[in-house]
């Protein structure tokens, strides 16, 4: 589905991506794993054309995306984003915000999308507070609103970065079912976590960096009890 080919990028003169090469499959679950500042948004961001890559190739069904005519908004109903911050819009119901990019961009009755809408928010047992507005929500319900837009593009992927970093402890939960609900239903995610024990449940593959390289990949199982370099198991260590 996605397939990356040495991908490099920099920001002024410092490569913040160093030759990434990743392929992801259809309905595969890829968790990125690594320090702070090791370029792990980045990637991402390069992923639905929110950063430019200097070098090597993506391409994403079939389809470059580092070429210069890329139709960048088609693309992005494809892949979706869910962010740390949710981004929803302060002045419109969560019904509202999760239709406005099916009705807009993707020209889909209001009826059709609502009806999608309300069966995805009810999936999340958010279906009560369909009129509600984001401020009258708590975080973890905003973001699990983030989600439901998200899926409502119906997006042959989802990318998610560190989606629960900024929520209260008793909130992370109820976020991480959701996903991992997803993942049992076969969305294809690449998913940025510092969740580690979500991380070793949702994951088919762990991908390990460090300073703009792929120093690591394997099988959750693999990398959690027997990390193949050290620099993956300091990073471990922190954890425990
Ligand atoms: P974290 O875990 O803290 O979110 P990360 O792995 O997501 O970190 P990135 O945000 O991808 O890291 O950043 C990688 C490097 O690129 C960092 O050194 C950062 O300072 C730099 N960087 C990121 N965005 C920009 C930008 N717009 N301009 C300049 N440098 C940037
Ligand atoms: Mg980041």
């Amino acid at each position: 589905l996605l397939e990356l080919t040495k991908v490099s990028k920099a920001f002024d003169r410092h490569w913040v991506l160093r030759e990434i090469d990743l392929q992801i499959a259809k309905g595969e679950v890829v968790v990125i794993l690594g320090p702070s500042g090791c370029g792990k948004s980045t990637l991402l961001r390069c992923l639905n054309g929110l950063e430019t890559a200097q070098a090597g190739s993506i391409r994403f069904c079939g389809q470059e995306l580092t070429s210069g005519n890329v139709r960048w908004q088609h693309i992005r109903q494809q892949i979706g984003m869910v962010f740390q911050s949710y981004h929803l819009f302060p002045h419109l119901t969560v019904l509202d915000n999760i239709i406005l990019g099916p009705v807009k961009a993707q020209r889909r009755s209001k009826r059709e999308a609502e009806a999608q809408a309300e069966k995805l928010l009810e999936r999340v047992g958010l279906l009560d507070k369909k009129h509600a507005y984001p401020r009258q929500l708590s975080g973890g319900q905003q973001q699990r609103i983030a989600i439901v837009r998200a899926l409502c593009m119906n997006p042959e992927i989802i990318l998610f970065d560190e989606v629960t970093a900024a929520l209260d402890p008793e909130m992370v939960k109820e976020v991480l079912e959701v996903m991992l609900g997803l993942a049992e239903q076969g969305m294809t995610m690449v998913i940025v976590t510092h969740e580690m024990g979500f991380a070793r449940a949702v994951a088919d593959r762990i991908v390990f960096m460090d300073e703009g390289r792929i120093c690591e990949t394997g099988s959750p199982e693999a990398f959690f009890t027997k990390p193949k370099t050290e620099r993956a198991r300091r990073f471990l260590d922190k954890f425990l």
